[in-house]
């Protein structure tokens, strides 16, 4: 690192702090960003955070499980793997009805991202077709669409683009090292060769890992190093703590200490300036102020709902208070005149204000 500054030179650190959108990072320079004094990376973050992003808003997703359980992947932290005994009750694919009357109260209580989750290695192709179904009806509604799926095909992902989905989510899950630790069943070059098919269809990509999984921290430089040097940044970045459930092979590991979870957040910011960051699963195990930190570190999108897949999330009445405590707002989607038109209900009509989001566990 130069320290060589005459007030017009900037010094290493500095350069790397400074946000320029790159797809070039060495471990090196990763390293570096992490490792600055605490107060230095914060704000680093949370400048190039303010470039590009409303700092006061967060964006809110509302996730479904629409096939759980019974996966023939291994991935070692997942109780929705066949391989572990974890209890977790298993269920067949559901019907478009159903999930579309989901999305609606989604729909309904704020949600701007509906995103449907099913534990398949990839998906079979009459399983598609219903899914399909489900990405068409749901973006109808006006809501933007999600979906994981497990590895897909070129042709798959351009059927899903076609249908108008928005965002693919699948997670490279830690550093190409680490990743064999993890898991058997699939290769990391799989998960980048579906990554460059949805990609190659124009969806956008949802990407990002899980830390906290006994890895070294070489691993999670390794992880954005993966992330922050694909082609295009992903657009939208989970960034997860590990929900360490019983049965699974990760079921005793030590708990990550949340400092650390809130450097890899930064840093992230820092890395991919442009995408949206997501605190993801194991939000329930930090506290409030911890989240806190992860806004100020360039968080700026949360799932909502008790249910995160099949592992508990906070309260979504403490969320709403903690946004209300922050003066933080959900971000709405865009909507067209007439859309709006028909939504603003006239003076006479307007109800007491209700909760702003779905809770998709009361409506099981
Ligand atoms: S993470 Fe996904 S692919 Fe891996 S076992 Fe769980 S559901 Fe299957």
């Amino acid at each position: 690192m130069s320290n060589q500054n005459n007030g017009q030179t900037l010094t290493s650190l500095e350069k790397l702090n400074s946000g320029q959108v790159r797809h070039d990072w060495t471990l090196a320079e990763v390293e570096a960003i992490y490792n600055q004094p605490f107060n230095d990376l914060l704000f680093a973050a949370q400048n190039i955070h303010r470039q590009h992003f409303n700092p006061n808003q967060i964006q809110t997703s509302t996730l479904l499980s629409i096939k759980t359980g019974a996966c023939p992947e291994d991935c070692a932290y997942c109780p929705q793997s066949g391989h572990y005994n974890t209890g977790l009750s298993k269920e067949q694919l559901m019907a478009v009805e159903e999930v579309v009357t989901k999305a609606q109260q989604a729909k309904k209580n704020g949600a701007t991202r509906f995103c449907m989750g099913a534990a398949w290695r990839s998906p079979r192709e009459k399983d598609l077709d219903v899914v399909l179904e489900m990405v068409r009806q749901v973006k109808d509604m006006g809501l933007e669409t999600c979906v994981t799926l497990g590895m897909l095909t070129d042709e798959q992902a351009q059927k899903l683009a076609e249908a108008g989905l928005d965002y693919y989510n699948h997670n490279l899950d830690t550093s190409p090292e680490y990743y064999q630790q993890i898991i058997t069943t699939r290769t990391y070059k799989n998960r980048l060769d579906t990554l460059q098919h949805v990609r190659d269809a124009g969806i956008n990509v949802c990407s990002g890992g899980i830390i906290g999984m006994g890895e070294e921290t070489n691993d999670r430089y390794g992880l954005l190093q993966q992330l922050a040097n694909m082609p295009e940044h992903p657009q939208s970045v989970p960034i997860n703590m590990l929900v360490a459930v019983e049965g699974t092979p990760l079921g005793e590991v030590e708990k990550l200490d949340s400092i650390e979870f809130v450097r890899m957040i930064a840093t992230a910011r820092i890395m991919m300036p442009q995408s949206y960051v997501r605190l993801s699963a194991g939000r329930e195990d930090m506290n409030q102020e911890t989240q806190t930190l992860c806004y100020l570190a360039g968080a700026n999108s949360i799932f909502y709902g008790e249910k995160l897949l099949t592992t508990a999330n906070p309260e979504a009445e403490a969320d709403m208070q903690l946004f209300k405590r922050l003066g933080i707002q959900p971000e709405r989607r865009e909507m067209d005149q007439e859309e709006l038109i028909q939504e603003t209900p006239k003076v006479e009509e307007q109800q007491p204000a209700k909760p702003l989001f779905y809770d998709a566990t009361k409506t099981h």
